[in-house]
This record gives structure tokens, sequence and C-alpha cells, in this order.
């Protein structure tokens, strides 16, 4: 019988009708002949209440802890939807990820899955059981409990059915798919049939919440096609895999990042010592740009996510103690992203980018372009009317 992995997402599970509703879809899968593997997120806004009820008890939170206490929100979900099933007689058994054999590094609170042992999975589904699996957590080599950085129940999804290799990766939300921007900010966005994994990941990257980039760089070395669709009702979804024909629009979708930290290091800062000091907190970087030419300023700058720093008032006083003032630290600014094939094949849509900011009042502090990107950094109130604009003149409407 083939396997297939469905994940839902937080609000999918927010509540015991909708955790009901899950179980339905469940069954009928499975009436429909597959083995089903579920992976689930926490429930609602839990894994914040979470997170705020940590920061009530310290401000810097140990990531070990953090990790023990986030695990949890997942725990909940898990249970009840296999108590759901078994209410409806359907055969069901919950894991946490260290149970589904979900290996991961000791990075606390970011960690990266490095291999997946899936053997309980297998023995329960040949027991005819369907599988229910605490997305967003596993287990190091220490056996110590991980969690994978926000949003990391997608990772889990997809690396089980790498794992298992599965026939389909489903990633239910309550949207119907992958949309050209967010419809909350552009009315008319359009939803994307397909997406390759290229273009999703820069998408990822750059503050679109529907999918964890980490999950699509995994979908993408494994070849596992993701379909991400509305656990509502019966929309066909967004294809997300390997680019098969060149695409005839250039811009796929915009997007925008305004959860993230700006970096700048004066020419004083050493570079490689202001990254080992990042990298021994464990935070990462969105992007870096560095000014080192003859003549030229000597600065550093860096886009920092904020979502999986967990001290970030203790961060900045630390990195003001140790390169006395040097590197400074913003939130005020954010950024727009296009994402699309060839963007920097001529340096039209970044004409066109530059001009709309300008018209807008927009100062843009930064831009950036890569073939599959381009970025601009501006002031957070400038993000949505910057992100309308563009995808109205790249996109057309
Ligand atoms: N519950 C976790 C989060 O909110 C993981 C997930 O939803 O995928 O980030
Ligand atoms: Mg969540």
């Amino acid at each position: 019988m083939p396997i297939v992995v469905q994940k839902y997402g937080g609000s999918s599970v927010a509540d015991v009708e909708k955790i009901r509703k899950v179980a339905r879809r469940v069954k009928d899968k499975r009436d429909a002949g597959y083995q089903v593997v579920v992976v689930v997120s926490a429930m609602g806004d839990t894994t914040d209440e979470l997170l705020a009820l940590a920061k009530q008890v310290s401000p810097d939170p140990a990531r070990r802890e953090l990790d023990m206490l986030l695990t949890c929100g997942e725990r909940i979900s898990m249970a009840l939807l296999s108590m759901a099933l078994q209410e409806m007689d359907v055969p069901a058994i919950s894991f946490t990820g260290s149970q589904s054999g979900i290996i991961t590094n000791d990075a606390h609170a970011q960690a990266r899955i490095v291999e997946v042992r899936p053997y309980r999975i297998h023995d329960e589904l040949a027991r005819g059981k369907v599988v229910i699996v605490a997305g967003y957590q596993g287990v190091s080599y220490k056996k110590e409990v991980t969690t994978l950085g926000r949003g990391g129940s997608d990772t889990t999804a997809v690396a089980l059915a790498a794992a298992l290799e599965a026939e389909a990766c489903e990633i239910y939300s309550d949207v119907d798919g992958i949309f050209s921007a967010d419809p909350r900010v552009v009315p008319d966005a359009r939803k994307l049939e397909s997406l390759s994994y290229d273009e999703m990941q820069e998408l990822a990257s750059a503050g679109a919440k529907v999918l964890n980039a980490q999950a699509v760089e995994w979908a993408k070395s494994r070849g596992i096609a993701i379909l991400a669709r509305t656990a509502h009702a019966q929309g066909s979804g967004t294809l997300v895999r390997e680019l098969t024909a060149p695409t005839d629009t250039r811009v796929k979708g915009v997007t925008s990042d305004a959860e993230l930290a700006v970096l700048a290091a004066g020419k004083e800062v050493p570079l490689p010592e202001l990254l080992e000091f990042l990298d021994a907190r464990g935070v990462r970087g969105r992007s870096l740009g560095f000014d080192g030419l003859p003549g030229g300023a000597g600065h550093a700058y860096l886009l920092v996510p904020l979502a999986d720093i967990h001290g970030p008032e203790a961060l900045r006083k630390e990195l003001a103690t140790r390169f006395s003032g040097a590197v400074s630290w913003r939130e005020e600014l954010g950024t727009v992203t296009c994402v699309g094939v060839g963007l920097n094949a001529d340096w039209a849509p970044l004409r066109q980018a530059l001009a709309a900011a300008e018209e807008l009042g927009a100062q843009v502090h930064a831009a950036h372009t890569s073939p599959l990107q381009l970025t601009l950094l501006v002031e957070k109130p400038h993000l949505k009317p910057l992100t309308a604009r563009l995808h109205r003149e790249l996109l057309g409407s």
C-alpha cells in the first residue's frame, strides 16, 4: 500500500472541532487505500503562548529548556488527533519526534535533521495503524530533545516523506496553496499552480510564511514533491517540485519580511570575529553585504531573522560590549523581495523596483539581486505598499 504523509498546521488543529475534521480527512485517505502518516503542529498559537510563558520566567531562557517546553505543543495535538481517530474506529498511534526516529544535531531551538530512522513508524503502519507524529522536533545524538526552528513541522513532514519513500507529501493549512503575494496585502494575488524548489526556497527565506525554508531544502535534495493545499476544501493547491519547463512570466511572487534585525558593522570591526561571535550564539543570517572596495566604506551589513532569536535584548547588549558599540542593531527596516527565474538577466526589474520605491517615497537602504530574486531594504511602514506596488508592476493584475 502506498504511503502518504499529511501535515496539518496550527490553524488546522486549533480546536477540538477542527481536530475532528482533520481526523475525518485522514480517515478518508486511509479508506481510499493509503497508509497514512500525519504530522501535526501545535494547536493555534500554542507555541507563541509557550514562548511568552518562558519569557515571563527568563528574558533569555536556556535553549535546552525552551525546547523541552516548546515540544509540548505538538504533543498535545498528536495525542488529541490520535484519540479523535480512535473514536472513529480508526486504529491510530501518536509518536514524539524522538519516538519517530527523527535524529538532529544539537543546535537547540534551530536544530537540523541529520537522519531519520522510522522503524517504529513502519512497524505501526504494518499493523494497519495511522501514525501521528509531533512535528517540529527531534532528538539529538546525545538523546536531548530538540526543536527545528519556527515552522519546523513542514521539515518533519518532508523528512518523513523522504525516509518512508512516500507517494506524496501534502502540507495542509488555511489557504489553498502558495500565492503570488500575501492575499491580505495584495487582494488580487493569484494562486500559483506550481513552483520550483528554488523559487519556493527564495520565497520562504524572504519571509513568505507558507512553507519552511529548511523543509524545501530537504524536498529539493531528496526530490520530494510537496503539495501545499487547504485543509478546509478540495482546492487543487500548489505543487512545489523540480522545474521541468521554462516558465513564461519572470516574476512568480513578491513577499516582504518585517521580522528581521539589520546588523551594520563599521570598518573597525573584523568581519570574521563578528561572524564567529554570531555562530557561537546560533545567530543565523539571511544575507550579508560587505563593501571592502578601494575607497569603499568598509561596512558590512547582515539581515538576521528574529524568529529564532530568543533573547534579543541580551544579544544586543553582548554585541555592544564585545564590539564597543561599532555594530548597530536596527529593527525599523524590512525587506521586499521579488522572486522569479532570470530576475537579473537585465536591469529592467530592478529599475522598475527602484522607481516604484521612489514614487512611494520609500528610501532604499540596500538592494540585492541574484538570478532568482531582487530585494530592497526599506523602512517597515513602506513594506506593504511597496509589496502591492511591485506585484502590480511586475506581475500585472
Ligand atoms: N509550532 C511550531 C511553530 O509555531 C512549529 C510549526 O508550526 O511548524 O513554529
Ligand atoms: Mg505553529
